[in-house]
């Protein structure tokens, strides 16, 4: 796999596109610029500033598909037209209470209703967390209970309308939780394919053996497991809280186990293929490797439904453009949200890529080639 080809990976980026891009993470590669950007931004926000001018054309036109669900029906055809297909994620972040719950459910509902029948939307998918009034573990029995028919009535519906349904992982603490729930739903929901798929973190430590125990699990009851891989994004502060806390780090002692990890978990699927559906959320060119090279050697089809490469949208173009030309599943995770909604979801982006600074490197050294590639082809 070459994922250096910069002409297929910007193939949809116009010249304005690509300098945005340019733009974009050449001020995202420093992170006082990005403390600042964060600090007027959330003050902003407070005073009820306007913002849209100066974040739609940026971050916005970068990171997000649009403020609706129709907004994003243009982000999708584009995709589609390489190749690559949509996972339409509601990404308003905030507060838990009821209105708020309210509103994460019936747009949930709405895009498992937008997604039937539509090939060019591979999954649905949600934050569990946005589904519990207050915080999930501090809940009382009764709204636990509320929770989980939140979450069998959005896996009800995917289940009805023959769409896919991803469902998120989140921090350790509310993990337990989310996983007795997923666990029931996809004994229910997954007896002929897999319509409900359970997020593995595999920054951690316990995850290997999990996903073993759930291959057991699926065979006694008779289902077939949807495993969505990523390796986790909110290392930093499980560290503190167990630190804190007083209870064993969670998340394996370095990068190179974790890297082991995902592809172990690659591996044990991808032997057991028969029994399971995988969607592989990442943007490490080694793992995207190991997967086609395993698809490949397995003699399965690069276009077989069971199995999906993933990355987010605006992110490692390279990879999925690159991957989707050479006829593997593609998917896109793309955010929608109005302007103010999303914020904390750009933010995080943004802290994500200054804190990886390989990530946006990489990324400055794609959209800068590509800029000299048109340039002497002009
Ligand atoms: C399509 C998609 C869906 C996603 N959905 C979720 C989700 O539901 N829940 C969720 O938590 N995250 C999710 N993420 C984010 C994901 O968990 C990662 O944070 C992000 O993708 C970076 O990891 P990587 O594999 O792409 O890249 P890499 O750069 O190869 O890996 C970076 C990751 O490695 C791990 N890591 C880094 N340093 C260390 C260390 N010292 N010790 C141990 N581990 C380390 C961390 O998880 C870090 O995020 C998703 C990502 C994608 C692409």
């Amino acid at each position: 796999m070459d994922f250096n080809n910069t002409q297929i990976a910007f193939s949809m980026k116009s010249a304005s596109d690509l300098r945005n891009a340019k733009f974009l993470f050449t001020a995202i590669s420093n992170p006082k610029l990005v403390k600042i950007f964060k600090a007027l931004t959330m003050a902003a926000l407070k005073i009820k500033l306007p913002i849209a001018w100066i974040v739609k054309p940026t971050l916005y036109r970068q990171f997000v598909g649009g403020e609706t669900l129709n907004e994003c029906a243009k982000t999708v055809k584009l995709l589609a037209n390489y190749n690559i297909k949509s996972v339409l994620d509601y990404s308003a972040e905030g507060g838990t209470t009821e209105k708020q719950v309210q509103r994460a459910f019936d747009e949930t509902i709405k895009s498992i209703d937008y997604a039937k029948g539509k090939p060019s939307i591979a999954y649905t998918v949600f934050k569990p967390t946005a589904m519990a009034v207050g915080t999930l573990t501090e809940c009382s029995q009764k709204e636990l209970q509320k929770f989980k028919e939140r979450v069998f009535a959005l896996c009800q519906r995917a289940y009805d309308n023959n769409v896919r349904l991803l469902i998120d992982a989140e921090h350790f603490a509310t993990q337990h939780i989310i996983d007795a729930v997923t666990e029931e739903a996809m004994a229910k929901f997954n007896k002929k394919r897999a319509i409900v798929f359970h997020t593995l973190q595999m920054y951690r430590t316990d995850r290997l053996e999990y996903l073993k125990m759930i291959y057991k699990q699926s065979q006694e009851m008779e289902y077939i497991p949807g495993i969505k891989f990523v390796r986790g994004a909110y290392m930093d502060e499980e560290r503190k809280l167990a630190s804190e806390l007083g209870y064993d780090d969670p998340i394996n002692p370095d990068k190179k186990t974790t890297d082991r990890m995902y592809d172990a978990g690659l591996e044990y699927v991808m032997d057991n293929i028969g029994s399971f559906e995988l969607f592989s959320g990442t943007h490490n060119y080694q793992s995207n490797v190991l997967l086609a090279e395993l698809i490949d050697k397995k003699g399965i089809k690069r276009g077989d439904e069971r199995i999906y490469f993933s990355q987010l949208y605006g992110m490692s173009d390279n990879i999925s453009f690159n991957l989707a030309a050479e006829g593997y599943n593609v998917c896109k995770y793309v955010p929608y949200a109005p302007i103010r909604d999303v914020l904390p979801y750009l933010l995080r982006r943004a802290e994500e890529n200054t804190a990886m600074a390989g990530q946006t490197g990489r990324e400055l050294q794609l959209i800068n080639a590509e800029i000299s590639r048109r340039k002497r082809r002009a």
